[in-house]
């Protein structure tokens, strides 16, 4: 069935070796005691990202997971509420990391395809009454996972800014994949650092570094953030090894995520023309969400195409999601759209 035996991991942008190149900058990092403040590459990498978003701090971390959570405590008060998107990493994703870390609540909303507006949070803002828990921050997505890859523009997102100043809320980002986000709006991240209280970007993801987050915020935030990753075990020592690999992937994976975003758009173009395809969302980036019909069962789908070397993920009912990434290339795109055609 495989006879080349090539594989084809799309299931998620995580998958990703370091390169050669990757692994060269790795193994020459200048390292310290990262708790000590004394890593220079770690500053480094701090200092890189918190200059390119225009904002004035930054805390390296092991985990997007982490970044965000540090983000939310960093915001909310015990018994304060969290407005997100129901298909929010930070909701659906992070273990109940809302409720167990920050004790808040969490006021869910539908947006479109995981995107939120100002006049959607609008009256989901509690006013300040002793029965209501206080609505203090605001947590948006770009890209967005569960949304197929969608993004926000800036004037998407400059309004719901205006309302979190408004009602004295903050705005984190999930910014997990927000450089997909910039390939396709060419958008200047400062504008970004100019309306986010905090921003949370992953190094693991599509930029194919092996480990790592970066959570940014203005100096007290980042001031707080760091005594919170040392009490979630997340105080690190010598990770300038593992910065090395987040400069190296700023430094050359940025400009090649249009190259995932015109494979994933291979796929869903493919998809779209199969009988045993009902729906598949728009690729806007790296992500493609499908849904098969009902004679076929996602994990049985999931199943014949591992006998063809195809990795993929099953994502909810009917549902089958593919990511492109780094480790993803021309070869790998068209096996799959031969694979894909031939199999019923
Ligand atoms: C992957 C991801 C994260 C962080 O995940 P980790 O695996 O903890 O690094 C956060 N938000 C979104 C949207 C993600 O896709």
């Amino acid at each position: 069935m495989n006879e080349n035996k090539m594989i084809v991991d799309l299931r998620s942008d995580t998958v990703t070796r370091p390169t050669a190149g990757m692994l060269e900058a790795m193994y020459s990092a200048k390292v310290g005691d990262d708790v000590f403040g004394e890593d220079e590459t770690v500053n480094a990498l701090q200092d890189k990202l918190s200059d390119l978003f225009g904002m004035e701090d930054a805390l390296f971390c092991p985990s997007g997971t982490m970044t965000n959570q540090i983000g939310i405590k960093c915001f909310t008060n015990p018994m304060d509420e969290v407005i997100c998107d129901e298909t929010a990493h930070v909701y659906r994703y992070e273990g109940g990391g809302i409720a167990f870390n920050s004790s808040a609540s969490v006021r869910l909303l539908y947006g479109d395809r995981g995107r939120l507006n100002a006049d959607l949070i609008e009256p989901h803002v509690n006013p300040d009454n002793v029965h209501y828990p206080k609505s203090t921050l605001v947590v948006l997505e770009n890209t967005v996972n569960r949304g197929g890859g969608s993004f926000y523009t800036l004037d998407q997102i400059e309004p719901i800014y205006h309302l979190c100043r408004l009602k004295n809320m903050s705005l984190h980002l999930d910014g997990a994949r927000i450089f997909n986000a910039l390939a396709e709006t060419g958008d200047d991240p400062k504008e970004y650092g100019r309306m986010f209280d905090g921003i949370s970007v992953c190094l693991s993801k599509g930029l194919g570094a092996p480990v790592g987050s970066v959570l940014l915020g203005s100096k007290e935030t980042i001031y707080k953030a760091k005594r919170i990753r040392k009490v979630f075990g997340g105080g690190w020592r010598q990770a300038g090894f593992l910065a090395a690999a987040g400069i190296y992937a700023l430094d050359h994976h940025i400009n090649r995520l249009k190259d995932d975003h015109k494979n994933a758009k291979i796929l869903a173009d493919t998809l779209q023309s199969l009988p045993y395809v009902k729906s598949c969302m728009p690729a806007d980036t790296n992500i493609v969400i499908f849904e098969l019909d009902e004679k076929h069962d996602p994990e049985e789908f999931v199943e014949k195409l591992s006998h063809y070397g195809i990795k993929c993920n099953t994502f909810g009912k009917q549902m089958i999601r593919f990511v492109t990434h780094l480790d993803i290339n021309d070869a790998m795109i068209d096996y799959t759209v031969q694979t894909l055609k031939k199999i019923h």
